[in-house]
């Protein structure tokens, strides 16, 4: 196994082992939902307004990529764009001028819209199609500074459809991370969504619909983009990293719950130094090990937020593994050599009264961590809310 010292982060950006992706024949799994956005464009069904809604990883904006110059391409045949006509060329360098595109960006005094980041995004979506924000922000060097999109840039997505289309045909508005859009910024966007201009189709690609303006969800046709299924993702992670072992790249698969960037980041980095960690995190807060714990505590604050909540995750994976080898179900358990070994011996602690107070105590932590928590304070009331579960005796 390749291991590195706990809580350094992989650089995501570099080098992104998947092809930059524009076809629809690049975009990892999805099969049925391919052919259905193909069926509606093949029978002239294109909405106004598409809001494709999926969690991280799940490859959202590389399908409305690759949607996008299936619209646009003019030879396309039953199954994809042709990837050669002149638009086809200008969509795989992003710089088709009928494509807009809006993101999230940081403002400074002078500068509250897209144009200016325009290149930068386009080379960071180029690298890495499945980028989630986070990875977006550290392109963007600022670490500490809140992503935006504010009336500006709601302005500017009104300058750009007073453009007249280059080609002729459509044009497309690609808005990615919509729910970033503050009041008055949605309000503005659900104006112009209210008065569709003739051929111009708005793809917008959320992660997280919740935070959206429930007037411009009903504004758009959701567009469901499932977690990858393991089967596609496995075979995925197989083609761009051949040093994966037999099961490994199925078991990562599973372990990252149909997340591509999750799934790379643990191709990437050993999962050995996370279970270790965890394991002697967890013996610590068993012992009641006070001082042990309060280092790992340190270690936990060092370690990064996708990482603090990769080890999360991860807990949250092997407890319940855990779970089922305690309610005697050991042959659904999913996990070998060493991990197996921790399993058989933690499942003897677990009971009736602490392992669903486990499992709920790990989901409540990520979620924080997700929300800036602390990670410190947080982990450091975790320890100690699991020492407490840990030492709980059945009820029965
Ligand atoms: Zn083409």
């Amino acid at each position: 196994m390749r291991t590195r010292g706990i809580g350094t982060r992989v650089d995501h950006m570099s080098p992104w082992p998947f092809f930059a992706v524009v076809l629809f024949s690049k975009v990892i799994g999805h099969a049925a939902l391919k052919a259905k956005l193909i069926g509606n464009i093949r029978e002239g069904r294109v909405a106004h307004a598409q809001l494709l809604i999926g969690p991280r990883g799940c490859g959202g904006l590389p399908i409305a990529l690759a949607y996008a110059q299936y619209l646009l391409c003019q030879e396309p045949d039953e199954a994809d764009s042709c990837g050669k006509c002149p638009s086809c060329l200008q969509m795989g360098k992003l710089e088709h001028p009928d494509v807009h595109l809006i993101f999230p960006v940081f403002f400074s005094e002078k500068v509250k819209v897209c144009e200016p980041f325009t290149a930068q995004w386009r080379q960071a979506v180029l690298q890495n199609p499945y980028m989630d924000v986070e990875q977006w922000r550290d392109q963007l060097e600022s670490e500490n500074k809140q992503l935006r999109m504010g009336v500006d840039i709601a302005q500017e997505i009104q300058r750009k459809l007073s453009l007249r289309s280059f080609l002729g045909g459509y044009k497309v508005m690609m808005i990615w991370l919509p729910e970033l859009m503050d009041a008055a910024a949605a309000n503005k966007l659900l104006k112009v969504l209210e008065e569709p201009a003739p051929n111009t189709v708005f793809l917008l690609v959320s992660v997280d619909p919740e935070q959206l303006l429930a007037t411009i969800l009903s504004r758009a046709q959701q567009v469901k983009v499932p977690a990858l299924r393991p089967a596609d993702l496995a075979d995925a992670l197989r083609d761009r990293f051949p040093e994966l072992a037999g099961d490994e790249a199925m078991a990562i698969a599973l372990r990252s719950e149909g997340d591509l960037l999750e799934a790379v980041d643990m191709a990437n980095n050993s999962e050995e130094e996370l279970f270790v960690f965890f394991r002697d995190w967890l013996r610590a807060c068993y012992r009641r090990e006070v001082g042990l714990v309060l280092e790992f505590g340190e270690a936990f604050q060092k370690m990064g937020r996708e990482r603090q909540k990769s080890l999360l995750r991860y807990g949250l994976y092997m407890i319940r593994q855990c779970s089922l080898q305690w309610q005697n179900v050991p042959e659904l358990v999913r996990v070998l050599g060493q991990e197996h070994e921790f399993v058989l011996n933690f499942s003897k602690l677990l009971n009736d009264s602490n392992a669903e107070g486990i499992r709920r105590e790990l989901e409540a932590a990520h979620y924080h961590v997700e929300r800036n928590a602390n990670p410190k304070i947080l982990f450091t009331d975790l320890s100690y809310r699991l020492t407490g579960l840990l030492r709980m005796t059945a009820t029965a």
